[in-house]
């Protein structure tokens, strides 16, 4: 059956004006995509799967997206957070990611320009020798990247770093170098790609894991979903050309192509920690010198700063890798080195996260030596698997993979247009709706609403209620960590994780969802287990209440 026979009215017209996500009629989404078919089928909701999703369906392409829990629950929110000019790639001598990651950055700006705040970089240094090494290096970058006089870098003396960064030990330094990258809000632009894919035609669908891949002569023509809210039912979607975009998972996903595939991929794991803002007073990004002298970051973000982040080989595949006692004292180290203020411990650590990098695997070399670039190869029955890369590239990323589909299905090549067209909720003057919000409410809060919701931050503004209610009517949220952890930030960036705000989330959830009074505590619980688990390193004892 083709999908135009079985899926006459996709996701409703009025959502394909506003690519509004509202998964309450799951079921049908799901009846629906039984027996259907698509010109593309992408495994994998994270930023990767969601932009090329977005990239196909603005190509005319009809596309399914399939996610086996939330949208952007795996790494693509778990990130340092950072659209990257990828000042990195220089000392890593790789030219051609420094250009790519300075244009996407742009790219991202223009069509989402309150998911890329821009926020300075101070990098200390302790003599001229390193200052003058450091503005070489900037000088290429700047001249690489394109980036405009008015945004180059600077250079302040050890007294501009007193004055500006008190917080900062100056003691050992001669100044330090200073430049602008930009931070965005991870699960929210992978969010974003979803609603854009859906607004230009795309049947999308979290919760629902590909369980087998169904191949006919020896090539993959489409795969079982599974439902992973309970029903037993499941779902056979045919498709011309399938992506497997399942980060972490790709290696899984391979295995379901080809019993005994050679894993390709090398996960490394990150660690973030969150401290109140009054312990760690940052007002820009300051780089710091860990103990194995790698760089780490302190990053102001409202009324916290969080600290981060390791780099280390973790085998599994966890959707919570475990933070170790090891991972919180190299952060901690390294940013009581580099502070003046009273030095961090465990009691001042109010929340944490850790995710896995999907990095291709290169012998012989450490996690933080292999190389981000992504790539993309077949499997033997016609799979394409992506990997490696970054959030910062995953637009482009996504133009080479639909690139590559549209030559698999012989037809004719289109340009990409989504370096231009505003995702939803991006067509605005940021300082203007945050000036307008902040009439009512402290600018701190209007701040944090515009980062999160952009144009449609009035919809969610009035609490956690507010909040919740739009994470169930145009983001898709079907359980209480969906909006706890990625769409309202609460779980790392509220008092104490966001614990008072969990019931009044889960009250207006299960009004929406219909959840019984035991379905609401076990929701509650399960997001208090995760706090628990993310803390238990911690010599303080972690006690809800
Ligand atoms: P994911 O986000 O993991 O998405 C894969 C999805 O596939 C998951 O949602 C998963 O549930 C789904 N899936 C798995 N199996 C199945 C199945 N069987 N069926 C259906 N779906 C399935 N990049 C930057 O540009 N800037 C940064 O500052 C930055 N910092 C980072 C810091 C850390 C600690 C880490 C770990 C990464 C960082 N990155 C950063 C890299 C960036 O986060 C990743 O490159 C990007 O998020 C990967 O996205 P993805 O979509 O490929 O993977």
């Amino acid at each position: 059956m083709t999908l135009a026979a079985k899926w006459p009215s996709r996701q409703g017209t009025k959502d394909m004006q506003s690519g509004a996500l509202d998964f309450r009629n799951r079921s049908a989404i799901l009846d629906g995509l039984d027996g259907a078919s698509f010109d593309l089928l992408v495994i994998g909701g994270g930023v990767t799967g969601a932009g090329i999703a977005r990239d196909a369906a603005m190509r005319g392409l009809s596309v399914a997206l399939v996610e086996a829990r939330d949208f952007a629950s795996g790494t693509s929110s778990r990130s340092s957070k950072m659209i990257h000019g990828g000042l990195r790639y220089m000392a890593q001598g790789d030219l051609g990611l420094v250009q790519e990651a300075a244009s996407e950055r742009k790219a991202v700006e223009a069509i989402a320009p309150h998911l890329t705040k821009m926020t300075p970089f101070v990098i200390p240094a302790k003599n001229a020798a390193a200052i003058a090494k450091l503005r070489t290096g900037l000088w290429a970058f700047e001249k690489l990247g394109g980036v405009p006089k008015g945004r180059q870098h600077e250079v302040w003396s050890r007294k501009d770093v007193e004055a500006n960064e008190p917080a900062i030990d100056a003691s050992d330094l001669t100044g330090a170098v200073v430049y602008p990258e930009y931070l965005t809000e991870d699960a929210k632009l992978t969010l974003a790609n979803v609603r854009a894919a859906v607004a230009f035609g795309a049947v999308a669908i979290s919760y629902a894991p590909v369980a087998e891949v169904i191949c006919e002569h020896g090539k993959a023509v489409g795969v079982i979903l599974d439902d992973a809210l309970g029903d037993t039912s499941r779902a056979r979607i045919s498709a011309k050309v399938i992506v497997n975009a399942a980060g972490p998972w790709v290696d899984r996903l391979r295995g379901l192509e080809e019993a005994g595939a050679k894993p390709r991929l090398m996960l490394s794991k990150g660690v973030h920690l969150v401290v109140d803002q009054a312990r760690l007073p940052v007002s820009r990004t300051i780089i710091m010198g860990a103990r194995d002298k790698r760089s780490v970051f302190a990053v102001p973000k409202g009324r916290f700063t969080y600290i981060g982040t390791t780099d280390t080989f973790y085998p599994q595949d966890h959707v919570w890798p475990h933070i170790d006692r090891d991972d919180i004292d190299y952060l901690v180290e390294a940013t009581n080195k580099r502070f003046g203020v009273a030095p961090l411990g465990d009691a001042d650590i109010v929340a944490a996260w850790s995710g896995v990098r999907p990095l291709v695997g290169q012998e012989g070399k450490s996690a933080s030596e292999i190389s981000r670039k992504d790539e993309v190869w077949t499997g033997p029955a016609g799979i394409l698997a992506i990997a490696g890369g970054k959030l910062t590239a995953y637009r482009r990323m996504a133009e080479r993979v639909v690139d590559t589909v549209e030559e698999l299905m012989g037809r004719k090549p289109t340009p990409s247009r989504t370096a231009t067209m505003p995702l939803p909720a991006g067509d605005l003057d940021v300082e203007a709706v945050t000036s307008a919000l902040a009439a009512t409410m402290p600018r701190v809060e209007a701040e944090r609403l515009v980062a999160l919701y952009g144009a449609e931050a009035h919809l969610a503004a009035g609490g956690p209620e507010a909040e919740a209610r739009y994470a169930v009517t145009v983001e898709g949220a079907l359980q209480l960590e969906d909006v706890w952890v990625r769409r309202s930030n609460r779980a790392w960036f509220d008092d104490k994780g966001g614990e008072a705000a969990l019931p009044l989330l889960a009250k207006e959830m299960a009004t929406l969802l219909t959840w019984s009074p035991s379905q609401t505590e076990a929701q509650i619980k399960a997001c208090l287990d995760i706090r628990a688990d993310s803390l238990s390193a911690l010599k303080t004892t972690f006690v809800s209440s």
